[in-house]
């Protein structure tokens, strides 16, 4: 069996990053999406009453017990790149040479500590046609999007969010937000 993520990733906005991730969690639990829990780790959130009506039906695996696994309101004090970790293949998007090693270069340091810094600044070097890229300008085997963003709601080995449902939540939330699904199987 196949597992996946799915992400709501807010687009530019004046709110700052908690003030987003506050009303996410708001906003979530009003319309009955999410139930947090008494969890140790407070971002960490299960499936709500009506989170059914949130998610596309089924298919089959129309028996698991909600259209999510679990999920979190993410929040860092810089930009991370995403979908990382899960993106493999990471290639510049005019020479398509593989840049994975540069990228985790940039995110881990050398005893694998995750550097606190925004990588939103961050440029890396083609390493073949040395062009200066962005992280999110980077390509990959699957035609994946990239993100850079310091917020984003993550759900665990979910179904895709119904187009209605996320119109509504867009509404109340007064921000538009993409949706990225990142796989593997
Ligand atoms: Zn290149």
């Amino acid at each position: 069996m196949g597992t996946n993520s799915v992400y709501l990733i807010p687009r530019e906005s004046a709110m700052t990053a908690s003030e987003w991730s506050a009303k996410v969690r708001e906003v979530l639990v009003e319309m009955g999406v999410v139930e947090f829990g008494d969890d140790s780790d407070p971002s960490n959130f299960g499936n709500g009453e009506h989170a059914d009506s949130a998610f596309e039906s089924g298919g089959v695996e129309e028996d698991e017990p909600g259209p999510f696994d679990f999920g979190f309101v993410h929040q860092y004090p810089g930009a991370v790149f995403l979908p990382e970790p899960y993106a493999e293949t990471p290639m510049c998007p005019h020479c398509g040479s593989e840049v994975k090693a540069d990228v985790a270069a940039l995110r881990w340091d050398e005893d694998g500590n995750e550097r606190e810094i925004d990588m939103r600044e961050l440029r890396i070097t083609c390493p073949k046609c040395a062009r200066k890229l962005r992280l999110d300008e980077l390509k990959d085997d699957f035609g994946t999007k990239f993100y850079l963003s310091d917020r984003f709601v993550e759900f665990s080995d979910a179904r895709m969010p119904r187009e209605e449902w996320l119109k509504e939540f867009n509404a109340r939330m007064g921000v538009e937000h993409d949706v990225l699904e990142y796989g593997y199987t």
